[in-house]
């Protein structure tokens, strides 16, 4: 029988659109109305997961030999890491966290520049639906496939009358198509930090010279001209090291802007990627990243305790990757210490370029499982159960491999 579900919330990227109808014959899901090709691809993953089997060395296992074998690998581990999560939901990440915490590990959420910037300076940031109803300036820096999401630019049409308002985008590689565009600034990856720096001058009323000069003057003057600036800021080009060095320059200039106007940041994630688990970290340990357990509490330490670290310098001596794609901006040397050390796999798709020692698959949340999501602005929002599944969910099987580590953790 045909069972239409109104208003359901996609996981497929940061924007968690929550308005999608979804048809399903109460096993399969028959038919998703979004225009959106990402989406459409985010709802048919759920035919594969079926068909994955729990793995120990590659080779077949029942769920329960494979979630004794990652425990067992997990009380051997002197220091074990767990990343990932980009996609799991809240309670899968907090499984996580009580998880780090029980045996002293090493837990990152992937956006320890984000989070350095944050300590530092703090972010003023606003929902969506602030953006929708007041920005009367929006300045999508390195953000362009956000601006090219048709889904994102819907949801920033507000229900009655039009708000006037300027678009302005900055970037490295801004694509000929500049429709709606009222300024386009070219400025280099290299070059993004000192522009922050010089725009904040000429809003002081500095004089500036230089190639840039007249274009930045005139996106101050129109910084100027409006009540409610809101820029977009998109993620890291690879390998970049001093990125929270350009978040805490944006935020240093939001926070000047706001003595006379109201200005706020939303940070971007990579395309495809969602907010992931820095908020559920942050409210459980006070952190947002590259948190520490091995004192018995909460440290931070994004030089020593980011993912990328820990493997780049050898400190982890075994990684529970967590949820799709949990690969997703480590470096290549990085992803070779991978190669080194044993390796288990909590999530819906099986690994690619590596072969985990244990492989537990998983139903995906707000398909299979109900749960909630953070959208890229911080709003949580509610994932539904679609359709059942034979498989666990991450958070269960997180919580079943600490329920077999309790005891012996405690003799310890
Ligand atoms: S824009 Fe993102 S969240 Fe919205 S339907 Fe497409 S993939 Fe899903």
């Amino acid at each position: 029988m045909k069972n239409v579900i109104e208003d359901v919330t996609c996981a497929g990227c940061c924007c968690v659109c929550d308005h999608i109808q979804v048809t399903t014959d109460g096993q399969q899901i028959i038919d998703v109305q979004t225009t959106c090709p990402q989406g459409q691809a985010w709802f048919a993953q759920s035919r594969q997961t079926e068909k994955q089997q729990p793995l120990i060395k590659g080779i077949d296992a029942s769920r329960e030999a494979a979630i004794a074998r990652a425990a067992g690998l997990i009380q051997e581990a002197q220091s074990p890491l767990l990343c990932g999560m980009g996609q799991s939901a809240v309670d899968a990440q907090r499984a996580a966290i009580s998880l780090a915490d029980l045996t002293g590990a090493t837990i990152d959420s992937g956006a320890s520049a984000a989070t350095r910037a944050l300590q530092q300076v703090g972010e003023a940031n606003c929902t969506l639906g602030e953006v929708r109803s007041r920005a009367d300036l929006i300045i999508y820096w390195n953000a362009e496939n956000l601006r090219f999401n048709a889904h994102h630019q819907q949801s920033l049409v507000p229900p009655g009358e039009p708000v006037p308002r300027k678009i302005v985008t900055v970037g490295s590689e801004l694509p000929g198509d500049s429709r709606g565009v009222d300024l386009s600034l070219t400025v280099s990856v290299e070059d993004e930090f000192e522009i922050l720096w010089r725009l904040r001058a000429l809003l002081k009323g500095v004089a500036l010279e230089g190639t840039t000069a007249g274009e930045l003057a005139s996106l101050a003057a129109l910084m100027q001209q409006s009540s409610y600036i809101v820029i977009f800021f998109g993620p890291a080009s690879p390998d970049e090291r001093l990125f929270h060095r350009k978040l805490e320059a944006l935020s240093l200039l939001a926070r000047e802007i706001q003595a006379e106007r109201r200005c706020h940041t939303i940070n971007v994630p990579a395309a495809g990627a969602t907010k992931g688990a820095e908020p559920v970290l942050a409210w459980q340990t006070g952190y947002a990243a590259a948190v520490n357990f091995a004192a018995g509490y909460p440290r931070f330490s994004p030089c020593e305790y980011s993912t990328v670290k820990m493997l780049e310098q050898g400190e982890a001596d075994l990684c529970l990757l967590i949820g799709e794609d949990p690969l997703t901006g480590l470096s290549d040397q990085a992803i070779q210490r991978l190669q080194q050390i044993p390796l288990i796999h909590v999530g819906p798709v099986p690994l690619v370029d590596l072969q985990p020692e244990v492989y537990i698959p998983t139903g995906i949340s707000g398909i299979h499982a109900a749960g909630s999501l953070y959208r890229f602005d911080g709003t949580p929002l509610p994932l539904r159960a679609l359709i059942s599944t034979q498989q666990a969910s991450e958070a269960e099987i997180l919580n079943q491999i600490e329920t077999l580590l309790k005891p012996v953790m405690h003799i310890c």
